[in-house]
């Protein structure tokens, strides 16, 4: 069963139009990679999913759900960014207990999720240290934690791991990969790189100047790229 369906979005910016009638259907659990070069309209999708951005035309439905009209904060969507954005005077904990406190959960059953959170993204023995403490690759585990304790219906990611240096990249790729499976979480990851787009997805949307060029598994993708623009970017010549 779909348990995301994007259908027919359409984005125009002024006399631009930035999104051609995206279709996308992904099942609950999935990991699904939004890949292209910059510019072609990845992260104007998950800026209408979230509900950041409005649609020129098309629909949106999670878990059933109708978006239209849905404000971002009742859409039971989380967002990671580049930037990882965390409070500077709060400690890793508070951080991450920030979601569940602004539900106004009970501080005992804050504290069991925080623990049990920090323990999914490796950040146990970090949890009363500032941000300004933490290394790039740390900052942005606790983003991610401070994003899935509220337990989205869906995580969107944009860029998360772009700003950090090859190998701590490549761990967090292999984390995130890692905590999606332990949570069942379903995942949209913006990427640019081809790399971790065939490390980390289930699937893969190739996309080029506001179209989806190109979907599925990273297999499928590389071994029968549908286009020369695919072949190119995914790095198969054929
Ligand atoms: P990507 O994330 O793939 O790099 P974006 O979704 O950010 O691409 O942008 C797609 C296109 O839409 C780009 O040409 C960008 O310049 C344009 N765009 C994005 N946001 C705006 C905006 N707020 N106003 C005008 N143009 C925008
Ligand atoms: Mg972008």
């Amino acid at each position: 069963m779909t348990y995301i369906t994007i259908e027919g979005l359409h984005k125009k910016f002024g006399t631009s139009t930035v999104l051609h009638e995206i279709d996308m259907q992904i099942n609950k659990g999935e990991f699904i990679t939004l890949l292209g070069p910059s510019g072609c309209g990845k992260s104007t999708i998950l800026r209408i999913v979230a509900g950041l951005t409005d649609a020129s035309s098309g629909k949106i439905h999670i878990d059933g759900q109708d978006m239209t009209g849905i404000q971002p904060k009742e859409r039971q969507v989380g967002m990671v960014f580049q930037s990882y954005a965390l409070f500077p005077n709060m400690t890793v904990k508070e951080n991450v207990a920030f979601g569940l406190r602004m539900q106004k959960m009970n501080p005992t059953e804050i504290e069991k999720r925080v623990e049990e959170m920090l323990a999914i993204v490796h950040l146990t023995e970090k949890a009363d240290a500032y941000p300004k403490e933490l290394s790039g690759g740390q900052q942005q585990r606790v983003a991610l934690a401070r994003a899935l304790i509220v337990r989205p219906k869906v995580l969107l990611l944009d860029e998360p791991l772009s700003a950090l240096d090859a190998q701590i990249r490549k761990k967090l790729q292999a984390d995130l990969r890692m905590i999606q499976q332990q949570l069942d979480m379903t995942m949209i990851l913006v990427t640019h790189d081809q790399e971790e787009a065939m490390a980390i997805s289930d699937r893969i949307f190739v996309m080029h100047n506001g179209r989806i060029a190109q979907s599925g598994t990273p297999t499928a993708i590389y071994t029968k790229p549908k286009s020369e623009f695919v072949a190119q970017f995914i790095g198969h010549y054929n």
